[in-house]
């Protein structure tokens, strides 16, 4: 077995989500004696991806593929993976991945199991457990095929320090004209905040903070955290924010270490989307609001009091560690 990542990176620097697939690879590598190669673009040091049991990387530097385009990436790590005899490839549940999936997996005849959220059942045959329905049920697939596919869901497995001698080598890949046909000039990013797919903890706003004119307090909250601001649907239904920041069963899936819902009652189509979340704090007026059943820590309260005292004590921490 030769298992290869695609390690994601923007600007240079790889996303935390480059760093778990490695961790996740290193470990059916280690059970099958095998080894970890991953295929990189636009990034010019990629000894990082060594820390976490990558041995060999492969750099694609080329201008036409500075920024993603579904065809030509998936084309490129295809080729990749013929080149290297590999028999699994290990992918994210990004934006990008989700595009380039079901391609690579058509060029590579290999079978595709979306959204896995742990290493394989069993390797021999080779069988993965996936969640379907928003984390409601889980099921267990079998890739009959040569060469298989695997989604890693986001947070599903963490990262786990390995550290391996790393090899680097530039590859060139031939690309058809179907690939070609496409160029992303740029990408112009949404005021350089943090993104929900890749923030660590998220501030999300409900109809309980009354109006757009009150998100200043939850922008100061999500900025001592460092943290993606969210809401619920009816908040971008009705033009308090944008839709890009509308999570849930209909907006933005949320798998994030923190989610921090403010607000919000906690509808089963709000949930759906952020169940993933690894731990869930809920501030309320209503102690009886659906979302304390789903949450971790639950502040029954004043939005309005409460927001600002824990963002001053965000703050006051910080000071003091710093
Ligand atoms: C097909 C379908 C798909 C849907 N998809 C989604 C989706 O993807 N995402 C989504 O979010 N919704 C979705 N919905 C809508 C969903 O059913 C709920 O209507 C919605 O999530 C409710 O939003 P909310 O919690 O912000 O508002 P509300 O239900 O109005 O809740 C507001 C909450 O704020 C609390 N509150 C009030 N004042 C304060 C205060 N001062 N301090 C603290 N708390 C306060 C209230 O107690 C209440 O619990 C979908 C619905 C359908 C039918």
């Amino acid at each position: 077995m030769s298992i290869l990542i695609y390690a994601e990176s923007s600007e240079g620097k790889f996303k935390k989500t480059a760093f778990e697939l490695a961790s996740y690879a290193k470990k059916i590598a280690e059970q099958t004696n095998s080894s970890v190669s991953a295929v990189v673009f636009n990034c010019s040091d990629a000894s990082e991806l060594g820390k976490y049991g990558v041995s060999k990387v492969i750099k694609i530097n080329q201008p036409n593929l500075q920024n993603f385009v579904a065809q030509a990436y998936a084309e490129t790590i295809s080729q990749v993976a013929k080149n290297e005899g590999i028999t699994v490839v290990v992918l994210s549940t990004s934006a990008d991945s989700l595009y380039l999936s079901p391609l690579v997996s058509v060029s590579l005849q290999a079978g595709y199991a979306s959204n896995v959220v742990a290493l394989p059942t069993s390797l021999e045959p080779f069988k993965v457990k996936r969640n379907s329905f928003s984390s409601k049920a889980f099921g267990i697939v079998e890739l009959k095929s040569a060469i298989k596919i695997i989604g890693l869901s986001k947070n599903s497995f963490g990262l786990v320090e390995n550290p391996t001698q790393v090899s680097e080598t530039d590859y060139t890949p031939t690309l058809s004209a179907h690939a070609l046909a496409l160029q992303q000039v740029s990408v112009e990013k949404g005021s350089g905040k943090v993104t929900i797919a890749d923030a660590e903890v998220v501030v999300s706003g409900g109809r309980g903070l009354k109006g757009p004119e009150n998100w200043g307090m939850l922008e100061e909250l999500a900025e001592s955290l460092g943290a993606a601001t969210a809401c619920s649907k009816p908040v971008s239904d009705l033009g308090w924010r944008p839709h890009s920041e509308h999570v849930g069963q209909t907006g933005k899936p949320v798998a994030s270490n923190l989610y921090i819902a403010v607000g919000i009652s906690g509808a089963i189509q709000h949930l759906a989307g952020v169940n993933a979340s690894k731990v869930k704090v809920v501030i309320n007026t209503d102690p009886e609001a659906p979302f304390f059943k789903a949450a971790d820590y639950g502040i029954v309260g004043d939005a309005f009091e409460i927001v600002p005292k824990l963002t001053q004590k965000i703050k006051e921490f910080k000071a003091q560690n710093h």
